[in-house]
């Protein structure tokens, strides 16, 4: 999985790198350039993130989820701490 948005069947289309979910939109077929397509794809909530100088893609459920895990573990820090004192 190294091209995301890429020419497929004729038409720009995104893919999560996490769940495999796909994305394509009638608007992004008129676009020439990716980048155009990143700036949608931002709108609608997804995340890029650079991974071993590979772009990662995540789509809005993932990033979803990758934020409230992300509170759990903060959770579980302020949890350890005041079972401490
Ligand atoms: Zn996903």
């Amino acid at each position: 999985m190294s091209v995301h948005e890429s020419k497929y069947k004729g038409g720009w289309y995104a893919r999560c790198d996490v769940c495999g979910y796909i994305q394509e939109k009638p608007e992004w077929q008129k676009y020439d350039d990716r980048a155009e397509v990143w700036i949608d794809m931002k709108r609608d909530g997804w995340s890029f993130r650079k991974k071993d100088g590979k772009w990662m893609h995540y789509c809005p459920s993932c990033v979803e989820a990758m934020q409230s895990a992300k509170r759990d573990a903060e959770a579980k820090k302020r949890r350890a701490y005041f079972e401490e004192v």
